[in-house]
């Protein structure tokens, strides 16, 4: 028995993918293959993979590279430096989806712990494109004075504890300008898990306690939590099995199924997947769903996620072993499949920027 449904256009706003000078670890184009057999229109990728996002030469490399080897639409975050790039910005803003600041230890040397420099990099950052910010505990009040200060739209990127969904649910009865997402491996795992997982299930933030993981969920049933996002972060199982084994968890071909899958047993509806998956965040960054772009999914197909279901290049997941209920069948953008439930259907470079028109 099958039950088809299209999911329209939907988008993951927080994706590592890695590639340029870590290409050893994934590339444009085997993590956008990851992105469509995950059902996915468009991902937008994060800044801290070296050469960092930080000025105008490097999102150039950047752009020319992926628009060579996409099979998705995208959008690329500019970074904010230590180093202050805030005179980069007006010439990078327009080809961006937003500007992202580190604000607590993550991957990369992009962090930023001074309150002022933060400030200084609020206040040049263009208003036409949002701010996305890793925030955590706090870090999240700090965060909160600017977007008050600054008026400037934000997104809190992985929030994980419930210390932190009740400071954004202040912010939101507030009137804030301010979204926020939650990451399924903070959704489907806790701090338990990870001494089973070991390396595989580590990544920043970390895995919490079992009452946070609660309070995700009922900030999703709530309707606080704007979107679901997978922060996608593949390593080699080389570098996860070494002696300091590096942060961070693949997830783009994992996100919709587990979340079909809560879907199936009740959690919430598959309505509200809907939106946290595609609806949101088009919403929020402010994209029209083009014609015949969409996931055709199996709500009745089962499988266990296994190493070799997976296609992108890290070729692991810390929810092995796991048995989801809802498979991606095919993927659609702008009309032509890119993916047929086994294998990428279309050449590399199709995929477009969503933001500017640079690439
Ligand atoms: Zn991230």
């Amino acid at each position: 028995m099958s039950k088809l449904v299209k999911i329209p256009g939907m988008v993951d706003p927080h994706t590592h993918m890695r590639d340029l000078d870590w290409s050893h670890k994934a590339t444009f184009g085997t993590e956008t293959a990851a992105a469509v057999a995950g059902g996915y229109w468009a991902v937008f990728d994060m800044p801290n993979t070296p050469p960092n996002t930080i000025d105008r030469a490097a999102l150039d490399t950047k752009l020319a590279s992926i628009s060579q080897q996409a099979v998705c639409d995208w959008g690329v975050y500019a970074g904010a430096s230590q180093a202050d790039n805030t005179a980069e910005y007006a010439a990078m803003a327009a080809d961006t989806c937003g500007l992202k600041i580190f604000n607590n230890a993550t991957t990369g040397n992009l962090l930023i712990s001074d309150q002022g420099m933060r400030a200084k990099h609020y206040a040049a950052w263009p208003g036409t494109r949002l701010i996305a910010v890793h925030a955590e505990g706090e870090t999240v009040c700090d965060i909160l004075e600017l977007v008050r200060e600054y008026g400037k739209r934000t997104h809190f990127l992985h929030i994980s504890t419930a210390e932190e969904i009740d400071y954004l649910r202040d912010a939101k009865a507030e009137g804030l300008p301010v979204t926020l997402g939650v990451c399924p491996h903070h959704l489907f795992l806790n701090e338990d898990d990870e001494k089973q997982l070991g390396p595989y299930g580590r990544m920043k933030p970390g895995l919490k306690t079992a009452n946070d993981v609660a309070a995700l969920w009922q900030a999703i049933a709530d309707g606080l939590v704007d979107i679901v996002e997978s922060d996608h972060a593949p390593h080699t199982i080389t570098e996860k099995e070494s002696d300091t084994p590096p942060y961070g968890v693949p997830g783009l071909e994992t996100t919709l199924p587990l979340m079909l899958t809560a879907a199936h047993e009740g959690r919430l509806s598959l309505e509200r997947v809907v939106e946290l998956v595609a609806e949101a965040p088009r919403r929020i960054w402010g994209l029209t769903c083009p014609p015949e772009t969409y996931a055709l999914v199996d709500l009745e197909a089962t499988y266990t996620i296994a190493r070799n279901t997976l296609i992108g290049a890290s070729g692991w997941s810390p929810f092995e072993g796991m048995t989801v209920h809802g498979k991606v069948i095919e993927t659609w953008i702008r009309g032509k499949q890119v993916y047929d439930g086994e294998q990428v259907t279309i050449e590399p470079g199709f995929g477009r920027n969503l933001f500017g028109d640079a690439s």
